[in-house]
């Protein structure tokens, strides 16, 4: 399958249309931003490892009943997916206080919630992406209440999927961020990605960080915290 025309450019990974309407390939680029593009770097390999990482989760996921856009990885850095319209909704999944959380509901970082907490924000980088409730998602016409209903109990079974897994490779899985993506007949599919770039996960015994918050909170080792985590996932 071959490239044909760039359709978008983000910040991590740019999609080219195919000969194939209903595919599409996604590279990934070393590009990291943080704290909405104020921050701006590179890590070495991180495309490899965030597609690499991705794929095996991808297929993992779609194993255990929830369907998603990975068709076939083509190389060190591409992939060949389904093409769909992404739901302008950024879906987050906590199960241990950090990040925004923390600082939003004053909960000291690393405290463990009583159930997991999923919530909302608004895709709108001009907006510094809100979150926001399901009244407000039905209001603005962003999705309706089947499709809402149906990411729900997919974030759900992602989220015990990854964490089972996780936890066998000694990583504590702290929250994620994924993406949701209509088919041409409607139906509702994972895509994106799922990377050290969109989840928190801690190292089990040392509660080390092992996730972006090493490039967001200059905390050193970050080309080699992500080469870790998909040493640990891929299971060498
Ligand atoms: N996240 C992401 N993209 C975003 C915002 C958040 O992938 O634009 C991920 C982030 O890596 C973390 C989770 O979603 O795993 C929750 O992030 P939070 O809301 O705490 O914001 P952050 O502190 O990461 O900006």
């Amino acid at each position: 399958m071959e490239k044909r025309e760039q359709l978008y450019e983000g910040k991590a990974k740019k999609v080219y249309t195919t000969d194939d309407p209903g595919l599409y390939i996604v590279s990934y680029k070393d590009d990291a931003t943080a704290f909405d593009g104020k921050k701006k770097g590179t890590i070495a390999d991180k495309g490899v490892v965030n597609n690499t990482m991705s794929n095996i989760l991808f297929a993992l996921i779609a194993e255990r009943g929830v369907p998603t856009h990975f068709v076939r990885q083509l190389s060190d850095r591409e992939t060949l997916v389904k093409a769909v319209t992404i739901l302008p909704l950024e879906v987050i999944v906590r199960n241990v206080a950090a990040g925004h959380f923390s600082e939003r509901y004053g909960v000291e970082e690393g405290t463990p919630l009583l159930r997991s907490a999923l919530e909302f924000s608004y895709k709108r980088d001009d907006l510094g992406d809100p979150l926001i409730n399901d009244d407000h998602v039905l209001a603005l016409g962003l999705a309706t209440e089947g499709e809402i209903a149906q990411v729900k109990e997919y974030a759900a079974k992602v989220n015990e999927v990854m964490k089972e897994f996780f936890l066998d490779k000694g990583l504590k899985l702290i929250d994620f961020k994924i993406e949701f993506g209509k088919l041409g007949d409607g139906t509702i599919i994972l895509a994106d990605e799922i990377s050290p770039d969109t989840c928190r996960l801690w190292d089990v015994e040392t509660n080390e960080k092992m996730d972006k918050d090493r490039f967001r909170r200059d905390l050193g080792k970050v080309e080699e915290t992500y080469r870790e985590v998909l040493s640990r996932v891929s299971g060498n």
